[in-house]
């Protein structure tokens, strides 16, 4: 069977495997984002090694290499213009791969890759237009439109989590105030309970660690509350505004926050449903990621065409 080398370079973590033609993913290598450079790639270099060690029965050799990474990526597919949360920006990452591993390789944006991974293979495969929402560490939007991502004039279109949902509010990981992210996004969110809810029961705040303060009944629930409370209207309003611009006929939510906060994507529904246009809604499918990650990885796959033929 066909393979690729496919990655996932998150903000959190980055996850490398091969992905054969059947959508089988093996020998997945996880590995902790850091902040600096030469350690990143240190931790890249020794993750894609230890893929490409022992070949699967039944497996060909990669033919090349797809990475789906947070950040805006131009449309040459060769390095990260700009990613807040990873060490890369400029970087010829494409050449990096190529150089050390022999293997062609191509680069998009996650949340494109997520859309195109959960269009080819996840609970929505086929729905066109269809639109993917991923609460992660950022906000991930992909849009398949005719059957491939849509990527705008400088390939730069969809940061939708960096558009203003309060002019002037929170500081953004991008440096921005008051964008979408910086209340939904699960970074913001655990930064945010770090500063105002104290000591979390674990090591560290996490989205469902929030979400269960915000039973209790002492000040650290009420504050816990206040901080899903603002979460979920960015997270409610952007997929409104998103639902009203693109008229969608599917929409994937996923991502960690979602995972850690299961109530997220029902409120959002609800809210969409009650607030768009009856034109917009009628025939609008919300469904649940089904890849996660491997719909990342998926979709990195198909963008160096060596699996399979581009539909539309
Ligand atoms: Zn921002």
């Amino acid at each position: 069977m066909r393979t690729v080398l496919a990655g996932d370079l998150g903000g959190t973590k980055c996850r490398y495997a091969l992905v054969g033609e059947d959508f089988s993913v093996h020998r997945v290598q996880h590995v902790a984002t850091v902040r600096d450079r030469d350690e990143f790639l240190r931790g890249l270099d020794r993750a894609i090694t230890a893929v490409l060690a022992e070949l699967p029965p039944g497996l060909e050799p990669p033919r090349a290499a797809g990475f789906g990474t947070a950040g805006v990526v131009p449309a040459d597919g060769a390095s990260i213009l700009q990613a807040p949360n990873l060490p890369l920006d400029g970087y010829p990452l494409a050449g990096h791969v190529a150089q050390r591993f022999g293997l062609p390789t191509t680069l998009l944006n996650d949340g494109r890759a997520s859309a195109w991974g959960e269009f080819l293979r996840g609970n929505a495969a086929g729905r066109d237009p269809l639109l993917c929402l991923f609460f992660g560490t950022g906000v991930g939007i992909g849009l398949i439109v005719h059957g491939r991502p849509y990527g705008g004039g400088a390939n730069a279109a969809g940061e939708i989590g960096h558009t203003t949902f309060a002019p002037g509010g929170r500081a953004c990981p991008c440096g921005g105030r008051g964008h979408f992210e910086a209340y939904c996004g699960g970074r913001a969110i655990t930064e945010r309970a770090a500063a105002e809810l104290g000591r979390p029961d674990g090591p560290v705040w996490t989205v469902g660690g929030v979400v269960a303060a915000a039973d209790r009944t002492d000040p650290v629930g009420a504050a816990a509350r206040t901080i899903l409370h603002d979460a979920a209207t960015a997270a409610c309003t952007l997929v409104e505004n998103a639902c009203t611009l693109l008229n969608p006929a599917a929409v994937v939510l996923g991502g960690g926050v979602c995972a850690g906060w299961p109530a997220l994507p029902t409120r959002i529904e609800a809210h969409v449903r009650q607030h768009c246009s009856e034109p917009i809604r009628r025939d609008l499918a919300f469904v649940p990621s089904l890849g996660g990650s491997d719909a990342i990885l998926w979709g990195a796959a198909a963008a160096t065409g060596a699996l399979w033929p581009a539909r539309g």
